[in-house]
């Protein structure tokens, strides 16, 4: 049933609600993925930490402890990715979420296809960086060496700014993922900008400007409206 040359990846749920709980696992396990269920952020942890999985997914609103929580005792030893399932009602909650080291939201109610492309495109990331030698990286025309520092775009060299240059790479190194406005400021510009976020905003349309083949209708350099950004090296429909 499950593929012999890789064995499966295995995907905590700390979800409080049955249907969503049985809902996600189904279509999980029908994509040959073990799922392990939790039904409080307590025994999610201790999941986590006993069965070391690939990847979590997590309700924000669970009965016994916030999921922001989770999330920040998870990061205090590990970097799995995280995937976070939140309520409209929870969107503050969803960007500090992010904030605190969450890789990706989806907001319910959600479809089945983009919880499994969230899935894929985490788990494609993560599998990658432990890979490790990713020196070149392409998005749509662009080329980036990461050694060489260079990008091109359909062969062309491409000046950017070391800002830029570092904006970029930061979000290569986090392709697929959210990254909250808070969180690119901090780690871009340091602690002290957290709140420019007209920076983010110019610097996003310099590089779009550069990058992107119609800067208006961006492919890769999308934004979260109301949350920050996200590179995409593919197009969605490609993944898998
Ligand atoms: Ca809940």
């Amino acid at each position: 049933m499950t593929d012999m040359q890789s064995p499966a990846f295995l995907i905590v749920l700390i979800e409080d609600e049955p249907q969503i709980r049985r809902f996600v696992r189904t279509s999980l396990i029908e994509e040959q993925y073990q799922v392990k269920e939790a039904k409080t952020g307590k025994q999610g942890l201790v999941d986590v930490g006993t069965r070391r999985p690939d990847l979590l997914i997590v309700d924000l609103g669970l009965p016994d402890m916030d999921g922001i929580e989770v999330i920040r005792d998870i990061r205090l030893w590990s970097n799995l990715p995280i995937l976070i399932l939140s309520a409209r009602s929870d969107e503050a909650d969803k960007v500090q979420a992010l904030d605190v080291g969450a890789d990706d939201y989806l907001t319910k109610p959600f479809g089945m296809p983009e919880l499994l492309a969230r899935v894929r495109a985490l788990l494609r990331r993560s599998v990658r960086s432990h890979a490790g030698d990713d020196s070149v990286v392409s998005f749509g025309d662009v080329e980036v060496n990461l050694v060489q520092r260079t990008v091109t775009r359909n062969g062309v060299a491409i000046h950017l700014t070391t800002i830029e240059y570092r904006l970029l790479t930061h979000m290569i190194a986090h392709a697929g993922c959210v990254l909250t406005h808070q969180a690119l400021l901090r780690d871009i510009w340091g602690p002290d900008h957290a709140d420019n976020h007209h920076y983010l905003r110019v610097y996003m349309s310099n590089l779009r400007r550069k990058l992107e083949r119609d800067p208006n209708m961006p492919k890769h350099i999308l934004t979260e409206l109301g949350v920050g950004y996200r590179l995409v090296l593919a197009s969605i429909h490609q993944f898998g």
